[in-house]
């Protein structure tokens, strides 16, 4: 009989949610970056050893939301948190009015949460400074258990994915054995630009962009895969930002992306990318839902 179960990534925006489901599933499925607010999808980890299954959630949202866009996301949150058996609150500091916030979302649930105290390796903290964090946290909430880790350097990462799979219990798994995410791969290439675009670009620009994937053929006469790559954004002059002095910006936006995708594919991939404005965008529910940002019922 097999093993199963659903485990939630939560925390606030740059806390290292995406770092640890790439370092646990040993791929990068998940972007991650320096900016806040990266992750959009309700992206899964598939994790299958032997005869046991988890699928870690990475759960975006649980700020407060002012455009439908992130109201959407934030909804989605809520429901994610109520369906899985275990929940990993990441946090990288004492607590603060994002984490409380957080905390009040547990109030309403009965999954068990786990207090993960992330980026280990760089507090090179002064002596008693993970223990004056876990501190701020007990009082708050009563965790299940407390994890000191660095996602980054994967320490003590095979400490906790330990006690995650001695306490699944008998259940089918859900996925094959082979996968690691329920991402397609059009998702996780439209991804990998947008990455690419936090990155390079600042303040709203990576905030009011969408990627989508236009086409995915291979080439049998180049022997490369052709992806044709649109993206969106609510105003002229987020365009020229995206584009660069004489495309410059754009072309390394490009060439990154194009690096992730023959890396995480194994495969020669030939990238054409344009950039469309569509105003309002993040306030147009009929938008939202093509560029796959919308609930699921
Ligand atoms: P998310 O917004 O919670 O998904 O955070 P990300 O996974 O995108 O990480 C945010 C930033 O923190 C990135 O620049 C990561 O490289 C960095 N980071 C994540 N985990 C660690 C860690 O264990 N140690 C250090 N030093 N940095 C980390
Ligand atoms: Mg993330």
């Amino acid at each position: 009989m097999t093993k199963s179960g659903f485990v939630a990534i939560v925390g606030r925006p740059n806390v290292g949610k995406s770092t640890l489901i790439n370092t646990i599933i040993g791929k990068k499925i998940a972007i991650t970056s320096t900016k806040p607010q990266t992750t959009r999808h309700r992206i899964s980890g598939i994790y299958t050893k032997n005869d046991k299954q988890i699928v870690f959630i990475d759960t975006p949202g649980m700020h407060k939301a002012k455009d439908l866009l992130n109201k959407r996301i934030d909804r989605l949150a809520v429901r994610t948190l109520r369906d899985v058996d275990k929940i990993l609150f990441v946090v990288d500091k004492e607590i603060g009015m994002a984490e409380e916030h957080i905390i009040s979302y547990f109030e309403n649930i009965n999954t068990p949460v786990y207090l993960i105290i992330n980026k280990i390796d760089k507090l090179n903290y002064k002596k008693g400074r993970i223990d004056k964090i876990i501190l701020s946290y007990i009082n708050k909430y009563n965790f299940k258990g407390v994890y000191p880790i660095s996602a980054k350097e994967n320490e003590n990462i095979t400490f906790l994915m330990n006690d995650l799979l001695k306490d699944l219990k008998e259940g089918p798994f859900y996925y094959p054995t082979d996968m690691i995410t329920d991402q397609s791969e059009k998702t996780i290439m439209a991804e990998f630009v947008r990455e690419k675009i936090l990155k390079y670009t600042e303040e709203e620009v990576p905030h009011q962009s969408a990627v989508t994937i236009e086409k995915l053929e291979y080439n049998e006469e180049y022997k490369q895969l052709d992806v044709n790559v649109l993206i969106y954004v609510e105003r002229e002059s987020q365009k020229r930002i995206i584009i660069g002095k004489s495309g410059t910006k754009l072309k390394e936006i490009g060439k990154e992306a194009r690096l992730d995708i023959n890396n995480r594919f194994k495969v020669k991939t030939h990238l054409n990318i344009w950039v469309k404005v569509k105003k309002g965008w993040t306030n147009n529910l009929r938008d939202i839902n093509v560029f796959g940002y919308g609930l699921d019922d």
